[in-house]
């Protein structure tokens, strides 16, 4: 069942919203083990039960035909998928024949600065770098074994490919809030825009992610003491409120899936390396497309399943972090890169 009043064209679900931006996770793998998103040793999905960039092309073209105009890849680490350029070449094309209009990235930036250029002549003109703080040590510790320098210098190449670079960092109580005025005056220094994430509870639900979570209300409340922050229009198709920073000049993003609505405007579709769809980060259990997609060469009972799919998409996510409590997901954030 699809939603009767809409064309078979684009995506619509019972609570009246559209799909119309994909995040196409590429790889499940990373370079990196940071601490909110896997544990250490991880066991990553065998490569055959990979779909082929190929098939992750076919299947973004179907998205495109019903409506789909941004696509991000993220993963897992998404630059670490063998040939993932080849990917960004195809989807460019659809940027120069208007059926899309961005082609973007989410990445942890260790590998960005051999690939910035040929992002920019892929059309990216932008890109998410995942970074929660400045000091050396502790970006170690975060990410178990990361070397910042390594992302620094991708931060540097894609500014100088002509890339537009915001910066995501995942809120958690303790240190991150005292480093949090330098990374705002780092970012917008460099005309970089900042967002920080609520840190939500998948990949298993540890109980210390109630010792770490840091509600971003709560945060916003203690950084008007320091900062004079205005509400501004701006968005980027996603889920962040953004605010201007009177001091700096520059932006600073909100996303706030746990402690505000995130869901009822929610344009959001994803997809994982092994051709699962999920129309919510929040529930469990995707819908398969990949045997629709190999057992046919003809598109039409694979943009059934999406339609359908799309069409059941839950009201919400079913999140929730409490003092003691924490019901979350076994899915880790690495499946669908947020
Ligand atoms: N490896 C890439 C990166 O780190 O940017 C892309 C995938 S990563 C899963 C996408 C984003 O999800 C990153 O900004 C990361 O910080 C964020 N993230 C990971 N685990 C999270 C969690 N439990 N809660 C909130 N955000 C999380
Ligand atoms: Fe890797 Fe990104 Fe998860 Fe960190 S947040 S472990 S960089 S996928």
């Amino acid at each position: 069942m699809h939603d009767p009043t809409l064309p078979d064209c684009t995506l619509g679900d019972r609570f009246g919203r559209t799909a119309t931006y994909l995040r196409l996770s590429v790889t499940d793998r990373c370079d990196l083990r940071c601490s909110y998103c896997m544990s250490e040793n991880m066991t990553f999905l065998p490569r055959k039960d990979l779909l082929s960039l190929e098939e992750l092309y076919r299947l973004s073209t179907i998205f495109m035909d019903h409506g789909v105009r941004k696509i991000r890849l993220t993963g897992g680490e998404p630059l670490v998928r063998k040939n993932v350029m080849s990917l960004f070449e195809n989807l460019s094309r659809h940027l120069d024949n208007g059926d899309l209009d961005e082609v973007t990235l989410t990445t942890n930036g260790s590998l960005l600065s051999s690939h910035a250029a040929k992002l920019a002549d892929c059309g990216v003109r932008r890109v998410n770098v995942s970074l929660d703080t400045l000091d050396a040590d502790r970006y170690r510790a975060i990410t178990r074994w990361g070397n910042i320098d390594r992302v620094l210098a991708g931060l540097d190449a894609a500014q100088n490919a002509g890339l537009g670079v915001k910066l995501n960092a995942v809120a958690q109580k303790g240190a991150f809030e005292e480093e949090l005025d330098d990374l705002i005056r780092f970012a917008h220094q460099r005309g970089m825009d900042l967002t920080l994430i609520e840190e939500m509870p998948l990949g298993g639900t540890p109980s210390c992610r109630s010792r770490s979570f840091l509600p971003l209300s709560d945060l916003r409340q203690r950084l008007e003491d320091r900062w004079t922050l205005t509400p501004v229009r701006h968005t980027t198709g996603g889920p962040a409120k953004y605010f201007r920073l009177h001091e700096t000049g520059g932006r600073l993003g909100f996303i706030t899936p746990m402690s505000c609505d995130f869901c009822s405007d929610c344009n959001r579709i994803r997809l994982s390396c092994t051709g699962e769809l999920y129309t919510c980060l929040g529930h469990e259990g995707g819908r398969p497309l990949r045997e629709a997609l190999r057992q046919s060469d003809g598109n039409e009972r694979v943009a059934q399943l999406i339609r359908e799919a799309v069409y059941a998409k839950p009201r919400g996510h079913a999140f929730h972090i409490g003092e003691d409590t924490v019901s979350g997901l076994s899915r880790a954030m690495s499946t669908l890169g947020g």
